[in-house]
């Protein structure tokens, strides 16, 4: 067994000091397993998923070999969404503490090309970014991959579910071939091999447990009539009362459906999928993560990549076509050794799905009717926090303490009715217990913030 001391992999005395002020203890199974074959620049192909610490697995490695003073990209991660790109490069901005004077940058599509091609002049260590945007760079010659170290494929997976199958071929096609190339995946479908075998050399294969503890997670199956889903959704609400919890949907439509079925029931949810803008999207993420949304309607692009620290219940409205998608999705909840809950509405003719769901994880489905939940006819779900939305953010300088200076200076608030505060380039939002923020508002309305005015308004 391998160790799981960060101190014994051949990595800077500077990162190791870094990871421990950043929590990081010991190794999670990914990073034990891969890492000692990383940092040895072997070729390495995972099964892991969200959750499991792999962006930092290929973050140590790859910030080992990035030379400063060389000023070309060295360092290219492709993602399949906008949310884990942004996710990503802010673990590697963490981890790259250690080493001065790295540059990372963002290049994601929605988001004008004139900023990202001026960065990239600026010279970048480390690119991050989604396929098709990539791909643009690469044609109009803004962006060059000849020093290219590290090539990581996160997700790929979803990369290739999504059809960008052609688009990193010819990404790759810019990159040498002495590069290391790191992919993970949370399922290994057949077409993840083959693209393992056109693109890497003789990968180090790895796989941590997909698999749950049936003490962490109680799973429960409820065979319900066709017309009967948005019913039987409440009853689970209303007799497990969960306090978060993200219902999956197969399109679009049908997660603005039943997101507005559950929030005239009391219910606060939210619908997050790809027809949101990036400032939609990033305002319902905000407000799941901040605590001022308890419920958020996904599908499962939509939903990949959130890091969401504890959530009490995954319920799948329809059940997934793949057993492994089932099993990624309830990997939701019950973290970290907390208990969690997932439920899944199946009708007659899905039953095979559970049956296969059954055989995939190697144990029995256990069935119910919605019939036999007792409910509490008045329960309603409000979250804790509402989210107000400022009109200033990194481009005006403002900084979490300056809002938090100005909200409990001068405004008033305690510390304890203010939680999360997230700063974008043009906004700011900021978490406040419901009852505050009248005052917060009222504040604002008059008084500034770091000496200047700012426009704030509740989202609803
Ligand atoms: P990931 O699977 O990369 O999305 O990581 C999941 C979460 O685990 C992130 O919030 C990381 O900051 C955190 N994490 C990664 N590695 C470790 C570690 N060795 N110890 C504790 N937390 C970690």
């Amino acid at each position: 067994m391998a160790s799981d001391k960060f101190s014994s992999l051949s990595i800077s005395p500077a990162q190791i000091t870094n990871l421990d002020s950043l929590g990081y203890k010991k190794m999670t199974p990914i990073q034990a397993q891969s890492l000692p074959h990383i940092l040895k620049g072997k070729d390495l192909i995972a099964k892991a998923k969200t959750g499991s610490g792999k962006t930092a697995a290929f973050g140590i490695g790859l910030l080992n070999n990035i030379n400063p003073r060389f000023f070309g990209v060295q360092a290219l991660i492709l993602c399949p969404t906008r949310e884990l790109a942004d996710q990503v490069g802010k673990e590697l901005r963490r981890l790259a503490r250690s080493t001065a004077n790295i540059k990372l940058v963002l290049l994601c599509g929605g988001k004008p090309l004139g900023p990202q091609i001026g960065s990239l002049e600026h010279g970048a260590h480390i690119v991050v970014g989604t396929p098709g945007r990539v791909q643009d760079h690469l044609r109009k010659s803004t962006l060059k991959l000849e020093g290219l170290k590290t090539l990581v494929l996160d997700e790929a997976d979803r990369m290739l579910d999504m059809g960008f199958s052609d688009v990193m071929d010819d990404i790759i096609s810019y990159t040498p071939k002495s590069r290391q190339t790191l992919l993970f995946s949370a399922t290994y479908p057949d077409s993840i091999g083959q693209m393992s075998r056109s693109i890497q050399r003789s990968p180090i294969s790895v796989t941590v447990e997909s698999d749950h503890k049936e003490s962490v997670i109680e799973q429960l199956f409820y065979e319900v009539k066709k017309h009967e889903r948005n019913t039987s959704l409440l009853a689970l609400f209303e007799h497990y009362h969960p306090e978060t919890a993200i219902v999956f949907c197969h399109t679009k439509i049908q997660c603005d459906e039943v997101a507005d079925f559950l929030r005239n029931k009391n219910i606060d949810a939210l619908a997050i999928h790809g027809d949101l803008d990036q400032r939609e999207r990033d305002q319902v993420l905000v407000r799941f993560a901040n605590n001022s949304c308890a419920v958020l309607v996904a599908t499962d692009v939509a939903a990949r990549g959130l890091d969401i620290k504890s959530l009490k219940a995954v319920i799948n409205y329809e059940l997934p076509r793949d057993p492994e998608i089932y099993v990624h999705r309830i990997g939701r909840t019950g973290r970290a050794g907390e208990t969690g809950m997932a439920f899944s509405l199946f009708t007659s003719s899905e039953q095979f799905r559970v049956k296969s769901i059954a055989d995939y994880q190697k144990k029995p489905s256990i069935c119910d009717v919605p019939e036999s939940l007792d409910r509490d006819p008045a329960y309603s779900l409000q979250s804790p926090m509402d989210t107000i939305q400022l009109d200033s953010g990194r481009k005006n300088k403002l900084r979490p303490g300056d809002i938090l200076g100005a909200l409990t200076g001068e405004a008033g608030l305690s510390g304890s009715q203010i939680g999360k505060i997230d700063i974008f380039d043009m906004s700011s939002y900021v978490a406040l217990e419901s009852s505050a923020v009248r005052q917060a508002l009222n504040y604002l309305a008059q008084g500034k913030v770091k000496g200047r005015s700012i426009r704030a308004r509740k989202l609803r």
